[in-house]
């Protein structure tokens, strides 16, 4: 017998398909992330409809490029052939499989090309998992009770960086040293001790540190802070000489984004765990891999109480496997590094430079790769009042100009497609450009 509906419920044989348009939708039901509702209000939604390389087309027709390859997560371009066919493959053959008790051929050569792109019998395990902040949620749990199940429980404390961001899960974000996203969730995190730089790291009491997790070369999210050369080698050393393991966060980093397959080969760094995720699947799927050693997996070998009780339903997903293992196969086949570090990285810096330097309310760029922040201020150097919101401004008023991008405060990403040509990266510096100078006029007239 079926059991009797509650009153209130409408059934779903008699439901009705949205009638309102889309934008309709979108500001009656949605609620976006890192968004506040009512600038969201302020304007008509826009809706991105189709892809095609660096360009992003909306439900209006108008082009747009995507100045933050789709939030930092898209590496070749949209609708690249060798991967929409690589889906496309897997769809037929099918979509989801469950990870628990089970595997699948493509999940297994992913952790299996993922490890043999680090030095031969380092990082040998891979854990797959669904996005940047469970990839490090993951290594946090790995890391907590390989040291319990090695006899040294006191090993409890995590250490990260002034700045850092590291997700916005519970776990992942109480590792977030940004205090306008982390501050107020404080009561609920676990304590972490929190770094400036590396005198800091130093002068901490190594007692009981299980890790120290670090966004190497470059902080993303903290308005793209690039960190000293060698601070990545020094804090490798300084664990290895107090025996604490190294978490590296190369969620953003990963895939190309500083000009090497990853950040930590600038400076011949391994750690014991790195979280990979953005641009695994080259931006398509949400997928995620936390790498770590053999050493550290055989502690889980045992009876049941030493299984390492995570997962998620999506763990090891086949659609987001065969794209994964498309993305390796482009940049070993497809001279994607040395075109970036010849050609790309080269072309993106020089455009920036020239079109953005110049301008007196460019108040600094920062750059690693094809990952820039430019910052801007009030020329002569003071921050334009938080209130005036220049940077969400200027990435509005760019729209106007073919670009779309975001900013974090008053920093201006630009995280281009490695399919950027030449031309595409002029015109996104430049419409940065000419969006700051519009801004800035308009904000003269708003302080007066
Ligand atoms: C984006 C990001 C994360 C979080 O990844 P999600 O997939 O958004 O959960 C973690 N660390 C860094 C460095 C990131 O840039």
């Amino acid at each position: 017998m079926t059991p009797s509906k509650a009153p209130g419920f409408p059934s779903i044989e008699d439901s009705t398909v949205f009638k309102g348009s889309p934008a309709d939708a979108d500001l009656s039901h949605v609620w976006h992330p890192f968004t506040q509702t009512r600038e969201w209000r302020d304007q008509e939604p826009l809706m991105l409809v189709e892809g095609c390389g660096a360009r992003l087309r909306d439900a209006k027709g108008r082009w747009f490029l995507d100045g933050n390859s789709s939030i930092w997560t898209n590496i070749h371009g949209h609708r690249h052939p060798r991967l929409d066919a690589a889906l496309k493959a897997q769809i037929d053959r099918v979509a989801h499989t469950s990870f628990l008790g089970f595997s699948n051929p493509l999940a297994a050569q992913v952790c299996a090309e993922l490890s043999a792109l680090w030095p031969a019998g380092t990082l040998s395990r891979a854990f797959l998992s669904d996005n940047g902040s469970t990839a490090i949620e993951v290594a946090l749990k790995m890391a907590a009770q390989f040291w319990m199940l090695s006899g040294k429980p006191e090993r409890s404390r995590f250490v990260a960086f002034q700045g850092a961001y590291h997700g916005d899960t519970m776990g992942a974000s109480a590792l977030g040293g940004i205090p306008l996203f982390h501050e107020r969730f404080a009561n609920w995190q676990f304590p972490v001790e929190r770094v400036s730089d590396f005198e800091a790291l130093q002068n901490l009491c190594v007692d009981g540190i299980a890790a120290v997790v670090i966004e190497p070369l470059v902080q993303g999210a903290n308005q793209v802070f690039v960190w000293p050369k060698g601070l990545l080698a020094r804090v490798r050393s300084w664990c290895d000489a107090n025996g604490v393991f190294l978490i590296a966060d190369e969620v953003l980093t990963g895939f190309g984004r500083t000009g090497t397959l990853f950040a930590c080969e600038q400076e011949g760094v391994v750690p014991d765990f790195v979280a990979l995720a953005k641009g695994l699947t080259g931006g398509y799927l949400p997928l995620a891999a936390t790498l770590t050693r053999e050493s550290i997996f055989d502690a889980f070998t045992g009876g049941a109480d030493r299984t390492l009780y995570y997962g998620h339903s999506y763990c090891g997903n086949p659609l987001g496997c065969a794209l994964a293992l498309e993305n390796l196969a482009i940049f070993r086949e497809e001279n994607v590094l040395s075109q970036l570090n010849t050609l790309l990285i080269p072309a993106f810096h020089s455009a920036l430079e020239r079109h953005l330097a110049p301008l007196p309310e460019v108040h600094e760029i920062r750059k690693c790769g094809m990952i820039a922040g430019i910052e801007v201020r009030q020329p002569g150097g003071r921050p334009f009042e938080a209130g005036l919101r220049m940077g969400s401004r200027i990435c509005l008023a760019a729209r106007d100009f073919g670009l779309l991008t975001r900013p974090i405060r008053d920093t201006i990403v630009l995280m281009p497609p490695f399919c950027a040509s030449k031309t595409d990266l002029e015109e996104m510096a430049g419409a940065v450009g000419e969006a700051i100078r519009l801004c800035a006029a308009k904000g003269d007239s708003v302080t007066q």
